[in-house]
């Protein structure tokens, strides 16, 4: 009777976001776009004016009957490398289409490429990200999945006993929002550096390069795709919402909150600013913990910005029967459709 539930409401009823997408001719559209990317990457933290050496060196190397497996480090700023798992199809010759795949929360790189937090070869069913990297793989695509920021090789010093499943999101995610930084604004920075990457490889084709990411790896590649164009199609599987239905209103990890955001604009004009370029949503529609009602009218308003820019062809949806997991059923075709042709 004494709690804040009214008031917390109240406070989100009365903001009035500057960047919610009301726009009816071209000229505002690029200022609503261009004004809200500056702001965007201004609450995520910034990033740093001028971009390290990233320093690529491959690690290990493992060869399987369909591809190549490498461990590879490359530098995202200074004294921060990033380990990413790279899988190159053996059939082709050309340049290749490549895939970032962000993995969420778990044992991190290596629960999405097919191996145990060991390092040995999973051969259990998968969990709920399905081996996503791997399948994107077997398609065809060169995939690349970054180590994110807190998870797996990534951790503290102080959390590298720990269960493999047990991250340092809670303690990197705190000291940098004390700084006037964010875990999501580092991860999406590492995710920039994993493109510049990119484009050094001599069999990568840089004008085929997209995304997909699910839950916290959802997130990571839905604001690097708003963020940066070099990314031509994406796929966000098990995150979309409103901030509101979801990390402000049912538990969620520390490393999802960016001070400030809401009072400029919510989940759906963020990733509105991946329009024009193909994106496809996946969400279970049992997920308990980014509810499918609110996932259906984010969708909507996202939708809204794709049709003013003519583009209602390169937005889809798979709203599939199944909780906080990789659906699949029209992912992969997705971006053979738009990376492959
Ligand atoms: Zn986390």
């Amino acid at each position: 009777m004494w709690g804040p539930d009214k008031y917390l409401e109240n406070l989100y009823e009365s903001t009035k976001p500057k960047f919610n997408f009301d726009v009816r001719h071209m000229d505002e559209y690029y200022r609503w776009r261009d004004g809200l990317r500056e702001v965007f990457t201004r609450v995520l933290g910034g990033f740093p004016k001028n971009r390290s050496q990233l320093n690529p060196r491959i690690v290990e190397e493992k060869d399987y009957p369909d591809y190549l497996l490498q461990r590879i480090v490359y530098d995202s700023d200074i004294d921060l490398p990033i380990p990413a798992y790279v899988l190159k199809p053996k059939k082709s010759d050309e340049k290749l289409p490549a895939i970032i795949a962000c993995h969420g929360h778990g044992y991190g790189s290596k629960e999405i490429v097919g191996l145990n937090p060991d390092g040995t070869d999973n051969l259990s069913e998968p969990g709920y990200q399905k081996n996503f990297a791997l399948e994107l793989a077997k398609r065809g695509f060169l995939v690349i999945a970054p180590e994110l920021l807190g998870f797996g090789d990534r951790r503290l010093e102080q959390d590298r006993n720990k269960e493999p499943n047990e991250s340092s999101c809670h303690m990197i995610s705190t000291y940098l929002l004390m700084l006037g930084k964010t875990m999501a604004g580092l991860r999406v920075y590492d995710t920039i550096r994993t493109i510049d990457y990119l484009e050094t490889r001599d069999d990568v084709d840089i004008n085929r390069i997209g995304c997909m990411g699910i839950s916290g790896g959802g997130l990571v590649c839905g604001f690097t795709t708003a963020l940066d164009e070099r990314i031509k199609a994406a796929i966000i599987s098990g995150y979309t919402n409103t901030f509101k239905d979801s990390v402000m209103s049912i538990w969620h990890c520390v490393d999802n909150f960016v001070p400030g955001l809401v009072n400029h604009a919510e989940m759906p004009d963020i990733l509105g600013l991946i329009a024009p370029r193909p994106l496809l949503i996946e969400s279970g529609t049992s997920d308990p913990i980014f509810p499918i009602e609110a996932t259906k009218r984010a969708f909507a308003k996202v939708k809204k910005i794709y049709e003013f820019l003519d583009a209602q062809d390169k937005i889809d949806s798979d709203f599939f029967d199944g909780q906080h997991e990789i659906s699949g059923a029209k992912a992969y075709d997705w971006l053979d459709k738009w990376l492959k042709a």
